[in-house]
């Protein structure tokens, strides 16, 4: 029998906006490691009637219910009363968690105020989780066909409870694990790799493949429901082979972080190196690669060339190519991944010369027109991009993600 869960995020600064339902994303992930539906996440606040409400529609959705938050001392901390009122139960005083609590303060060599005792007051006949990590014991029961699991709300606690406490308890419930892969894509978007995918994505039950857009590309998840986690990833297996070949040169990965850790690891293994040489970019095309642990054995540096003097003088762009092309020209994205490849001593250079806006040049180029270059051993190739009239920002970000595509493309010998 297939479960569904239902998450209660019982918490009023949730529902201001003060803190965002982490708690709720980590469970969820969790539950789709045991292959358990969730449907609905509930978020509501430190009121008792609205969390008896709450849960009184969980419980028609779903068999298991698991609340976060409001386990503590205070008086705000009311999911234990108002759950227990919901499930016809009675709080009575459990020695053994009172005496954890003792031993707790004990321990930080703190007195234990009264209402911490609170926190020993537990729904009869309950299944005790017994909290390493702070002070508020976690609950599971069961009651009229319906799993009751109330955890704390601080994220580490919720975590480390959830873990190693609740999963446990709800593996025993489950039927199999929930597996899935991302393909990952750049300069595609949602609605073009839908449409090239939705035949695909019909005829498909188990496993199931859906688009997210992404900044920079789309990711296509391929989920598949089974008994193991192998016969997952088998289901998934032909079905990922199916995307990657309808969507060709355009996925950079399955399962990878970015483009530039592809771009990283690709340099990596083929033992080459790296430098930049930047004009509209600034130096982010270096910034990305230089955020990834690991970097400093590929990227051997940079230069932001922003004028067309340090173009001239540091690169040896010819000042006759900045005159007569201008700056923003293939020519000059040429001979200044060329002339950093030189400069820097690195294998492979890229370039980057455009128009971030929000003006045009005195030349007339348009905003969002860059000029990428790539030098390779005595070879160098240049493609002109266009971001489009967005945000100066956005044209930049594009720039430097293309850029990367570039070197990719480059050693994965697709130019
Ligand atoms: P405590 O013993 O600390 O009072 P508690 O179980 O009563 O724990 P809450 O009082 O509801 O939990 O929340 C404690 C803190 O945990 C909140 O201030 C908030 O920072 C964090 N928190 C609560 N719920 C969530 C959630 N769903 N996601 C992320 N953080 C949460
Ligand atoms: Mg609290």
């Amino acid at each position: 029998m297939s479960h569904t869960a239902e998450l209660i995020a019982v918490g009023t600064e949730l529902l201001l906006g003060s803190i965002a339902n982490t708690d709720a994303q980590m469970i969820s992930q969790g539950l789709s490691e045991l292959g358990i539906n969730v449907y609905y996440h509930t978020v509501v606040g430190d009121n008792p009637e609205r969390v008896r409400q709450a849960v009184d529609i969980a419980r028609n959705r779903a068999d298991i219910l698991i609340t976060t938050g409001g386990l503590g001392p205070t008086c705000d901390d009311l999911t234990k009363v108002a759950i227990a009122e919901a499930f016809g139960k009675k709080l009575v005083f459990h020695e053994p968690s009172a005496q954890r609590i003792r031993d707790r303060f004990a321990a930080m060599e703190r007195p234990v105020t009264e209402n911490n005792y609170q926190q020993a007051m537990l729904p009869e006949g309950c299944t005790v989780l017994d909290n390493d990590w702070g002070t508020a014991p976690g609950v599971a029961f069961e009651a009229d066909g319906t799993h009751v699991i109330m955890l704390p709300g601080p994220p580490r606690e919720c975590e480390m409870m959830f873990r190693h406490r609740a999963m446990p308890y709800l593996q025993a419930l489950s039927d199999g694990v929930i597996a899935s892969r991302t393909v990952k894509t750049f300069g595609i978007g949602e609605s073009a790799a839908e449409a090239l995918l939705r035949d695909l994505m019909n005829a498909l039950h188990n496993p199931t493949l859906a688009p997210y857009a992404k900044p920079t590309g789309t990711e296509l998840r391929i989920t598949a429901h089974a008994p193991t986690r192998e016969e997952a990833l088998a289901l998934i297996a032909p079905v990922e082979q199916q995307v990657k070949e309808i969507l060709g040169d355009r996925v950079i990965g399955v399962d990878v972080n970015s483009l530039e850790e592809v771009c990283l690891a690709l340099l990596k293994e083929k033992g080459l190196t790296l430098g930049t040489a930047e004009s509209c970019t600034g130096g982010l095309i270096a910034k990305l690669i230089t955020d990834l642990p690991g970097s400093s054995a590929v990227l051997k540096g940079g230069v932001v060339s922003y004028t067309d003097s340090v173009k001239a003088g540091v690169l040896g762009v010819p000042q006759d190519l900045l005159d007569q092309y201008g700056a923003v020209s293939p020519q000059v994205a040429e001979a200044m991944a060329r002339g950093a490849k030189q400069v820097l001593g690195c294998d492979i250079a890229v370039s980057a010369t455009g128009i971030a806006g929000p003006d045009s040049d005195d030349r007339g180029n348009p905003v969002g027109l860059v000029y990428l270059g790539l030098a390779y051993e005595d070879q160098c190739v240049v493609k002109e991009f266009h971001a489009g009239k967005v945000a100066r920002e956005r044209v930049r970000r594009m720039s430097a993600h293309t850029a990367l595509d570039l070197v990719r493309r480059y050693l994965t010998g697709l130019l």
